[in-house]
């Protein structure tokens, strides 16, 4: 750039993130998540956490684990720099309640949600509850986004819960073997459905690993959906990302490695 240029970008004013699945088993994935506290999140307003930030969360009284704690301390880090911080619940850390959210500083959202950035209306959703083609995962998250049941699984030792947990885990994995990609992925009706039950015509959305920017109808009437990246450092091929929207309302995606998606 010289010095004459006048097209500097804006400054980036919110963050989105999701799917990280953190867990101690997997260091760089960690680090890769604190360095973005540090050097990103800290320099924005907001700061939005959609989903699937743990790799699983078994109640708040696992902030006793040193590994949860630490996580919640850094985020409370930025929240305390005066960085607004949003969790929306994944389908792994819906069990996320009170007692985190007041260790990390920051503010639970209804997934759905409709937000307002640099004067643009977007909703936010983890994206599973779109994913209304995988029928046997509809059933299971009915049962245990009701209240009744996670008050009577909170109720059992944690210790017993971490097993629970790790069943289920170690099931759908066996599970998703077989299901095809389509079925794992959201359905469009339901995509559809949320546009008009929030009047938005923008969503950003994790949960299906599959990032993207996909356009859909026309003119005036055209529908953008964003998908964030899921978070993988551990490994050769590295993941992940964010999106970023500016001072002037423009949305930006972002790779693991910082650089921006131009599509
Ligand atoms: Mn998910």
């Amino acid at each position: 750039m010289t010095a004459t240029d006048s097209h500097q970008p804006a400054a980036t004013v919110a963050l989105f993130i999701s799917d990280l699945h953190l867990q101690a088993a997997h260091p760089r994935t960690t680090q890769a998540f604190l360095d973005f506290l540090q050097t990103r999140a800290i320099q924005v307003q907001q700061l939005y956490l959609l989903g699937d930030l743990f790799e699983y969360w078994a109640g708040d009284d696992d902030l006793e684990t040193p590994y949860n704690s630490e996580i919640a301390a850094a985020i409370r880090q930025v929240s305390s720099a005066g960085v607004q911080v949003f969790w929306i619940a994944g389908n792994r850390d819906f069990l996320v309640g009170d007692g985190f959210a007041q260790a990390a500083g920051l503010t639970m959202l209804p997934d759905p949600s409709v937000i307002s950035v640099a004067g643009r209306r977007l909703a936010l959703a983890h994206g599973d509850a779109q994913c209304t083609d995988d029928l046997a995962y509809m059933q299971f998250r009915a049962q245990v986004r009701q209240a009744q049941w996670q008050v009577q699984f909170l109720a059992l030792p944690l210790a017993q819960r971490k097993a629970i947990i790790a069943g289920v885990r170690k099931e759908s994995q066996e599970e998703q073997r077989h299901k095809t990609m389509e079925i794992m992925d959201v359905n469009a009706a339901a995509v559809h459905a949320l546009f008009d039950a929030t009047g938005t015509n923008t969503l950003i959305h994790g949960h299906t690993h599959r990032p993207a920017r996909h356009l859909s109808g026309a003119g005036d009437a055209i529908r953008t959906r964003y998908v964030l990246p899921d978070w993988e450092y551990d490994v050769k091929a590295q993941r992940g990302g964010w999106i970023a929207i500016d001072a002037a309302g423009v949305i930006r995606r972002f790779g693991h490695d910082g650089q921006e998606i131009i599509d």
